[in-house]
């Protein structure tokens, strides 16, 4: 589906990264872990990239998360950063099968902007009576709020900025279906944890950010 949306609301949820929450077009509905395109015009250049759903669902309004790193992101992430209510965006989605299909028991492993999804995620297998751990890696992290609130009932929330490994051996789990979301060095991080702990990365559920 594409379609023109206008920006609700745009929160700033931790260093460099935005949470903005767009209206739903009629008809559109998205699973935790599928993601939408997003197309502007920025200095007379036209750009389109994706983003993840960061909510549970996308009954009226959904959110992505937007994490820049200064250092290698380019012009239209920024663009996103300084978008205020009221704006508009041309979308077009959702896309990606890689998404959340109700399973009951699951393990979350983000890296940097990835943290978007995986708050979306665990929120949504919570609520449905699911069992959820979350592994984020982040040396500046962000949505520590929902972080903390996922804590509170009763996730395992880890955050870390040093070797993955050891926290993903902690909460491994062979009934669970893994997750991962983040930039292709997570990726690959992330895929030799799960294999390190005794899990086959070719289970997982991988979005690849680039
Ligand atoms: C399926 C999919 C889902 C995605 N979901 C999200 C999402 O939910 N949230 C999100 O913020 N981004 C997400 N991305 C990445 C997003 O589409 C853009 O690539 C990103 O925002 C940078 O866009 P840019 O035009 O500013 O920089 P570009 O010029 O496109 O960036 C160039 C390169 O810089 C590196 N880079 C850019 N930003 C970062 C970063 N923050 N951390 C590490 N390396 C980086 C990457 O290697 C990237 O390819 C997703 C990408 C894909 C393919």
């Amino acid at each position: 589906m594409d379609a023109t949306v206008a920006v609700t609301e745009v929160n700033s949820v931790g260093p460099n990264t935005v949470a903005i929450v767009l209206e739903s077009p009629d008809g559109f509905d998205a699973r935790p872990g599928q993601f939408v395109k997003l197309s502007a015009t920025v200095d007379d250049e036209d750009y389109a990239r994706f983003y993840t759903l960061s909510s549970p669902d996308a009954h009226d309004t959904f959110e992505i998360t937007v994490g820049v790193d200064p250092e290698e992101a380019g012009p239209f992430s920024q663009h996103l950063l300084d978008l205020e209510a009221g704006d508009e965006l041309d979308i077009s989605g959702p896309f990606g099968n890689e998404y959340y299909e109700d399973e009951s028991t699951i393990v979350v492993l983000a890296g940097g902007p990835g943290v978007g999804a995986a708050v979306g995620l665990a929120e949504r297998a919570l609520r449905d009576g699911g069992s959820v751990a979350l592994v984020y890696k982040d040396d500046a992290p962000a949505h520590e709020e929902r972080l903390a609130d996922l804590r509170e009932r009763g996730a395992t929330v880890v955050v870390t900025d040093g070797d993955l490994a050891d926290h993903v051996d902690d909460v491994h789990d062979d009934d669970a279906q893994v997750f991962v979301y983040g930039f292709a060095d997570f990726v690959q991080e992330a895929a030799d944890a799960v294999d390190a702990a005794g899990g086959d990365p070719a289970d997982a559920k991988v979005e690849n950010f680039g």
